[in-house]
């Protein structure tokens, strides 16, 4: 049993680990295609970047991988397989409803960590990377990628899913929190200020974060930071 869940756990962590690498790869490639230069100087600091993000692929690992056993061992979570367990109409709900939630945990516990201590503690690693590169996805320190570990391993307990919208849902965590980094808006203009856009987080909202600390601390929708007053639009094109 117990050798059951520990491989599971280090094959999750070699998942994210190279997915990590992939996605992160992948879009500063992109960068240096689109936007040649941007990263230039940065190569001390996306080491760091790397590093930590490395560090946390083992902390997200561990949980999703205990889960994940335990889902195929002992039928643990609401995960389904069968497209007909629920009516057609779930399967975009239940994504939305995996993305609100995760949104609104984000939005609390980040607010939590711009405090003076939880700050200093846990999370200026992340805002050390001044300005974010694609490559700081992950870069959090330990402390703080255990809140963020914890909350799809949390949720498939409570929230049922079919496994393929589960995979839609990782994908979408996996391509915002590259992209929301990489330091340009991939999206379209006409896409970003509409009033779609409005509500949604992509990366010229995401980079005023970083840029000013103290607002936009959401992490898909812009609901939270409207609600509570800390939404200071998107920085300049
Ligand atoms: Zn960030
Ligand atoms: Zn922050």
């Amino acid at each position: 049993m117990l050798a059951g869940i520990l491989i599971s756990a280090a094959a999750m962590t070699a998942i994210v680990a190279v997915r990590y690498v992939l996605s992160s790869g992948g879009f500063a490639w992109a960068t240096s295609r689109v936007r040649p230069g941007l990263y230039r100087g940065l190569e001390p600091q996306i080491r760091k970047e790397i590093g930590w993000s490395l560090a946390s692929a083992a902390i997200y690992g561990i949980p999703a991988g205990v889960v994940a056993w335990g889902w195929q061992e002992h039928g643990w979570t609401r995960i389904y397989t069968d497209w007909s367990a629920f009516p057609l109409w779930y399967l975009p709900l239940s994504v939305l409803a995996y993305l609100a939630a995760h949104d609104t945990w984000f939005y609390w516990t980040h607010r939590l960590m711009h405090r003076p201590k939880p700050f200093r503690i846990a999370h200026a690693v992340h805002h050390a990377s001044r300005p974010p590169t694609a490559w700081a996805a992950m870069s959090f320190h330990p402390w703080e990628a255990v809140t963020g570990a914890v909350v799809i391993p949390a949720l498939v307990f409570v929230v049922p899913i079919h496994v393929a919208m589960l995979g839609l849902v990782l994908t979408i965590m996996t391509v915002m929190g590259v992209t929301n980094h990489m330091g340009w808006e991939m999206f379209p203009r006409w896409l970003v200020h509409s009033r779609l856009g409005e509500w949604l987080i992509t990366a010229s909202h995401h980079q005023r974060h970083h840029d000013l600390y103290k607002c936009n601390y959401g992490l898909y929708f812009r609901v939270w930071d409207k609600l509570c007053g800390t939404d200071r639009g998107l920085a300049r094109p």
